[in-house]
């Protein structure tokens, strides 16, 4: 088996599940919430594949995709997500809350987010 690949968070980091305010120790989950959205480059290319054909539910449906792919500049951009720490939203979740839910993931977001925004933002509103 492959090693597993990790990443740390300092200590100092640490706080309590965002859902429950409960202990996340010993073992707890992040989930990270990015944005995404289609952007320009799924017109391009959805253009360029009814060009060579289109949707015909003929089995080579995602071969034609592929090719429209390679003949869309922007192709890659189809889909755009967010890779910015200040959109992107970080959550701890504890073995409890994730086991046992259902947790409200938006209304959570929304609370850690505005938790983290710096403090002259919250002063303007
Ligand atoms: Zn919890």
């Amino acid at each position: 088996m492959d090693e597993v690949r990790t990443s740390g968070i300092p200590l100092s980091e640490a706080r309590p599940c965002d859902f429950c305010k409960g202990k996340i120790a010993p073992i707890f989950y992040v989930i990270t919430i990015k944005h995404a959205f289609f952007g320009k480059g799924a017109n391009q290319t959805l253009g360029m594949f009814q060009f060579f054909g289109g949707m015909q539910n003929d089995g080579q449906d995602a071969k034609r995709l592929a090719i429209a792919e390679n003949f869309s500049p922007n192709a890659d951009r189809a889909i755009v997500v967010s890779e910015d720490d200040r959109i992107n939203t970080q959550l701890f979740i504890c073995q409890d809350c994730y086991l046992r839910g259902p947790v409200d993931l938006a209304v959570i977001a929304e609370k850690r987010h505005k938790e983290t925004e710096p403090e002259e933002e919250k002063a303007n509103g």
